[in-house]
């Protein structure tokens, strides 16, 4: 049975139970309205760990457009149903009050590159607001291992770096991008696109693939411009960036000179949802 707890004293009490005690503790922050991409998470939990805890809260501070958080989908029952299924041991479904006491503020981190590129240029405070609630519930899980999901890569490397800085004992395991069938990388965003946006939204994975073949005849920023092209044949879809950058440093790449494997992220503005993918490149595939 998945345990809820609603408030820091019911994690406290829970944690501090013969079930919890004293056990190796994996952790799944996630955002709810879950899909079978956390759910892989949750299982690589279970796999490496005695425990597995998962968090559901839309953290306000690293939204930065109002209509987005007001929109952001909401299925309690079902994500509990998933969290069962899944193995996960107990959930934390915390209020803003609990979260935040003293008012929504950030800490004050910085990342220099990694977060001032792709979605740090495009969403302002966005990463500020990530560390700030992923360092809040480490400190009240406190778990010897957290994964996240490669699907938002540039978080995971911001995750890694607040790990290297201020949580050197957790060990941050990355879980590559689970997929729709078409190709679309799951999100519950997903869930707010309309049939025909949805029906369109596999070109963007379609054109990730299709870049790799570009490779090495084209420069990584004509690359990053045939993948726009590609995916700008649909009139619902516009990129905001496509990207080829270092996979740690994340800074773009302009040569694919003494290169292995670089990464490519992309974000694509609908009317609806906003999406966000990348791929590696291998630069001289065998
Ligand atoms: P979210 O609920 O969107 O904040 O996501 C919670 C965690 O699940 C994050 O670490 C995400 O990177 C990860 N995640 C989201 N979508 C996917 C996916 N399609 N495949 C793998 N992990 C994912």
């Amino acid at each position: 049975m998945t345990i809820v707890c609603n408030t820091i004293q019911q994690l406290h009490n829970a944690l501090n139970n013969d079930r919890f005690r004293n056990k190796r503790r994996g952790f799944v922050p996630t955002m709810g309205a879950l899909h079978a991409g956390h759910t892989a998470l949750i299982e690589a939990s279970v796999k490496s760990n005695d425990i597995t805890i998962s968090s559901i809260y839309v953290n306000p501070s690293q939204f930065n457009n109002a209509d987005d958080l007001k929109n952001y989908p909401h299925m309690p029952e079902k994500d509990l149903r998933m969290l069962e299924d899944a193995g996960c041991d107990l959930v934390f479904i915390p209020s803003t009050e609990e979260i935040y006491p003293d008012g929504i503020q950030t800490l004050d981190i910085h990342f220099g590159t990694l977060e001032t590129v792709m979605e740090g240029a495009f969403r302002p405070g966005h990463f500020r607001g990530v560390a700030t609630i992923v360092s809040r519930l480490y400190d009240l899980v406190k778990p010897d291992e957290a994964f996240f999901g490669e699907k938002d890569f540039q978080q995971l490397a911001i995750i890694r770096e607040l790990a290297r800085r201020n949580y050197p004992r957790i060990k941050i395991t990355g879980i590559p991008t689970i997929r729709e069938a078409d190709g679309l990388a799951m999100s519950s965003r997903n869930l707010l696109l309309t049939p025909e946006q949805r029906k369109a939204a596999p070109l963007i994975y379609k054109a990730l693939k299709q870049g790799q073949e570009f490779i090495p005849h084209h420069t990584p920023a004509a690359v990053s411009e045939l993948i726009t092209r590609y995916i700008e044949q649909s009139k619902l879809l516009r990129v905001e960036y496509c990207i080829i950058a270092d996979p740690v440093s994340l800074e773009p790449v302009t040569d694919w000179n003494n290169r292995d494997e670089v990464r490519c992220c992309i974000a694509v503005l609908t009317e609806g949802p906003r999406l966000i993918d990348n791929i590696a490149y291998r630069v001289n595939p065998d």
